[in-house]
């Protein structure tokens, strides 16, 4: 009989068995996949970009927005930055408080599996969870290594984001079986597709990335836009994708294609100008793009012979270009899963479910999805040590 069993071994569940084990209390932590940790090897551009120095709880969607509020107030990135100089891993913000390690993301896992280690837990990797029962003394779990029993179930085997590297709509069943609701999971942080009229007229400007301003359902996001050949993608497209699917997929995406540029006194300075709209744009921008740009736009002709409307129109689409995509590319491009297991259900303390005492779940498997930069993680490591303190 363990005290507590964790199916999943990713970072929230690495970071919850550790926590449970150096409690004093016997753990078991499951896993279906042949390698340890490799969402988190793949992460960062294998770096990982392992927190965000300025995450706070505006930094989540939700169907209940304050929920992750308690756990990321007690465990923080100044936490995660503790341990992780506690194992001695040199570390850098890159940029907008994101933290990256020197050298590897496998300095990470190596970090959790030694913090698994210390707390003594016992570890079984590969192994198939066949069922799960609750009964009076708590769960009976069915494996493909045997049964084995436990007070506590902790669910920490994430979303559906690469199914190629393990994941599995797992937490979902689990949560259906319990009677949980789910809120629908969706790809997010994920590149937009187009269709072909957009690709015709952008596909071939595919590598092209400028500054942007996005926004979408109240996310805004100041980053890079990059062009591609199935649509639109660079970290201001991602961010916005996780507002314009929780939004239902239905709404524009609006692009400032100039912030920070007074766009109408530029252009009006330039107003009886021999030079066309794209030789000005390509002051600013790449060239391709400023070309493409007045050709798409039909404004090639010098600005002195422009009228007031055709001018107007140009204003209007360089700083609020309405875009409207097609679709996502998927699970196997997204970075992360919007939806999951409904927070309404769970405790915001202990991530337990409030109707089943002794089941949690915990990281992506929830409905708390991070912006980009280091804020899934986070998410992860504190839903990871509020079970690991809780069970
Ligand atoms: C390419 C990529 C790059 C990313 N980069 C970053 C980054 O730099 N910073 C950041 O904050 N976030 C990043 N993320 C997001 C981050 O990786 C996840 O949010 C985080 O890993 C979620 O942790 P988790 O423990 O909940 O789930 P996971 O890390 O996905 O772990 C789930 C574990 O459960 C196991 N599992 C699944 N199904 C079963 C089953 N049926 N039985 C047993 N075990 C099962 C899986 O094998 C896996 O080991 C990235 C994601 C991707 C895809």
């Amino acid at each position: 009989m363990f005290d507590v069993v964790v199916i999943g071994a990713g970072a929230a569940g690495m970071m919850c068995a550790a926590t449970a084990g150096q409690r004093g209390r016997r753990v078991l932590l499951i896993d279906h996949y042949d390698v340890v940790g490799e969402k988190i090897r793949i992460s960062g551009g294998g770096r990982c970009n392992f927190t965000n120095l300025h995450a706070t709880h505006r930094d989540f969607l939700s169907a209940n927005p304050d929920f992750c509020r308690s756990a990321l107030s007690r465990y923080t990135p100044r936490d995660f930055i503790a341990l992780v100089e506690k194992h001695g891993i040199a570390w850098h913000e890159k940029t907008l408080g994101q933290l990256f390690c020197d050298e590897s993301a496998k300095q990470i896992i190596e970090m959790l599996k030694a913090e698994c280690a210390e707390g003594g837990v016992e570890w079984w990797q590969p192994c198939d969870v066949r069922s799960v029962c609750r009964d009076a003394a708590g769960f009976e779990i069915e494996t493909s290594r045997g049964a084995v029993s436990t007070k506590a179930l902790v669910i920490a085997t994430g979303g559906l984001t690469v199914p190629k590297i393990g994941a599995t709509p797992f937490a979902y069943k689990i949560a259906e079986q319990f009677g949980l609701p789910i809120v629908a999971p969706k790809p997010a942080l994920v590149p937009l597709s187009f269709d072909p009229d957009f690709l015709a007229r952008y596909g071939e400007l595919a590598g092209v990335s400028l500054d942007v301003e996005a926004s979408c359902a109240g996310g805004r996001f100041r980053e890079a836009l990059l062009f591609t050949h199935r649509g639109l993608s660079g970290p201001a497209i991602l961010q916005v994708s996780s507002y314009w699917q929780q939004a239902g997929a239905s709404e524009p995406i609006r692009i400032n294609l100039l912030p920070g540029v007074e766009v109408r006194e530029w252009i009006a300075a330039e107003r009886r100008s021999r030079a066309s709209l794209p030789a000005l744009l390509a002051e600013r921008w790449p060239k391709r793009l400023a070309q493409q740009w007045g050709a798409a736009h039909k404004l090639e002709l010098p600005l002195a012979q422009l009228g007031d409307r055709a001018i107007d129109d140009a204003v209007r689409e360089l700083t609020e270009w309405r875009v409207q995509p097609s679709g996502t590319l998927g699970y196997n491009k997204a970075e992360v899963t919007l939806g999951g297991v409904d927070t309404r259900s769970l405790s915001s303390k202990t991530m337990e479910a409030t109707q089943v005492p002794g089941l949690h779940f915990i990281g992506e498997a929830v409905d708390v999805t991070g912006h980009l930069g280091g804020f899934n993680f986070q998410w992860a490591w504190a839903s990871g040590y509020a079970a690991g303190h809780a069970v």
